[in-house]
């Protein structure tokens, strides 16, 4: 018999999570007016809120906040953190941000004007609320089939040349200054981009002269991906696959919250030394000095190692098996889920699961209320909330997809906590007829809406 994947660890410290009462789960989201954000993490018993800086970090890594270099300049955690993302990326220069999004923000002040427009496969909310901050547009080239949950299709990353090339033929080349290419689409459901696809976005842009950057938070599960998947690289390592699939990109912004395996941290990492001046200098504004960039030496440290540890097979293996196991489980609930499943997380058809709740009345978070009430579990919304309104219009944006995305974080949660999330999940399933109605906005902010608004019952 084959033996069964598991995990490449051992427990050594273990953290107390608390079960709670329907009755105070009512209670507790109705003063958290509705918004799973609110909620404080002692009402929640399993938190699939994000996988981002949830994780837990190995032995190794806390071995490395022990010897961190706290110098103000040219810190030695610094020079190690360098030369791995050098290494394992091919990037030359590295400024280290406080995390994703600061990355963005010192990248995107060097580079976007008003005006412009960003081609890409479904700009993550942060990297779209960055690009329409400066006036700027994200124009969403991704392949039709991301927006078929069920369609099986390998890379549903991937972005669509003739849609690529579309931009590229009506903006002139000034206005756009990069296609951003995120690894793996978080937005479309945490689906990889083949290898394939990368070389020719690449070449297409070299046809137009517009560079190519990256937002790489999971370029590790990207690359585990493309190994499973994709013929002609099967027989290369994860860490070969990275390294090529980063050579047809100018430069990256990392959440390293995410495949860094720490809980805070991010970074740019590029090879346009002009820009990188530039880059520089925002660097020195928004974050610190560019050797540490609003970090600390010892989490610069442990994200070096972090960042090796999260290019093992074994380690991705079981990382992405975990988030397997739960999606195979609710597919044997009947329950509908994005196709095939995704590298951190499960996103659930909230159309499909709850059909007799309008869509002005937000589908997808009315299907996240009800799981954090049947089980304490919080999931997070990917639907028309985090969609925002119409820059210019003002409107709803209804995207084609509601989904309640349950986000693994990694090297956390057992297959126990997977079970339990699944039967919660079916009991709302069973009972689904009985809810017929969601929720309304009281209040909500200009920009990035979902993190605060605030909703009641329609
Ligand atoms: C998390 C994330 C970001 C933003 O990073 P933060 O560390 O949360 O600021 C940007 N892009 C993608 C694809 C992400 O997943």
């Amino acid at each position: 018999m084959k033996l069964p994947w598991a995990e490449p660890f051992k427990i050594k410290m273990v953290e107390t999570i608390q079960q709670s009462t329907a009755e105070e789960r009512a209670k507790w989201i109705e003063d958290a007016d509705f918004n799973l954000f609110n909620l404080k993490s002692e009402q929640v018993y399993i938190d699939l809120l994000t996988d981002s800086g949830t994780g837990a970090m190995s032995d190794k890594q806390w071995a490395e906040i022990m010897t961190g270099d706290e110098s103000y300049a040219g810190s030695r955690s610094f020079e190690k953190l360098k030369s791995t993302i050098q290494d394992i990326t091919g990037f030359k220069y590295v400024l280290p941000t406080h995390q994703g999004r600061a990355a963005e923000n010192v990248l995107f002040s060097a580079l976007i004007k008003e005006e412009m427009v960003v081609p890409g496969n479904s700009h993550f909310d942060t990297t779209k609320g960055h690009i329409e901050f400066r006036k700027a547009r994200a124009i969403d080239c991704t392949i039709e089939e991301a927006f078929d949950i069920e369609n099986p299709h390998p890379f549903k990353g991937n972005i669509d040349l003739n849609k690529l090339e579309e931009v590229y033929k009506t903006y002139p080349k000034e206005k756009i200054p990069f296609c951003l290419i995120t690894v793996t689409c978080n937005t479309s459901g945490g689906q990889p981009v083949s290898m394939e696809n990368i070389k020719a976005v690449r070449k297409l842009s070299n046809k137009y002269d517009i560079p190519v950057y990256f937002d790489a938070a999971r370029y590790a599960e990207n690359a585990w991906f493309i190994k499973q998947r994709e013929e002609s690289c099967k027989s290369m390592s994860i860490p070969e696959i990275v390294k090529e699939m980063f050579s047809y990109g100018d430069g990256m912004t990392m959440s390293s919250k995410k495949d860094g395996l720490v809980n805070i941290g991010g970074f740019v990492a590029l090879n346009n030394e002009e820009v990188f001046t530039v880059a520089s200098n925002f660097t020195i504004i928004f974050e610190g000095f560019i050797t540490y960039g609003g970090m600390a030496g010892r989490d610069m440290a442990a994200l070096a190692q972090g960042l090796r540890e999260s290019s093992n097979e074994q380690y991705l293996e079981c990382r992405v098996g975990q988030v397997e196991y739960l999606g195979n489980k609710l597919m044997e609930f009947g329950i509908p889920i994005q196709k095939p499943i995704g590298g951190h997380a499960i996103f659930v058809d909230a159309k499909k699961f709850l059909p007799n709740v309008p869509k002005e009345e937000y589908i997808a978070q009315t299907l996240g209320i009800e799981l954090y009430k049947e089980a304490g579990v919080r999931g997070v919304e990917i639907g028309t909330l985090l969609a925002d309104r119409d820059p210019d219009t003002r409107e709803n944006r209804y995207p084609k997809l509601e989904l309640l995305r349950l986000a693994i974080p990694r090297r956390t949660y057992t297959n126990n906590h997977m079970d339990y999330i699944a039967v919660a999940l079916k009991n709302v399933y069973d009972r689904r007829d009985e809810i017929t109605s969601g929720y309304n906005i009281k209040w909500e902010a200009p920009i990035m809406r979902h993190f605060t608004v605030k909703l009641e019952k329609s």
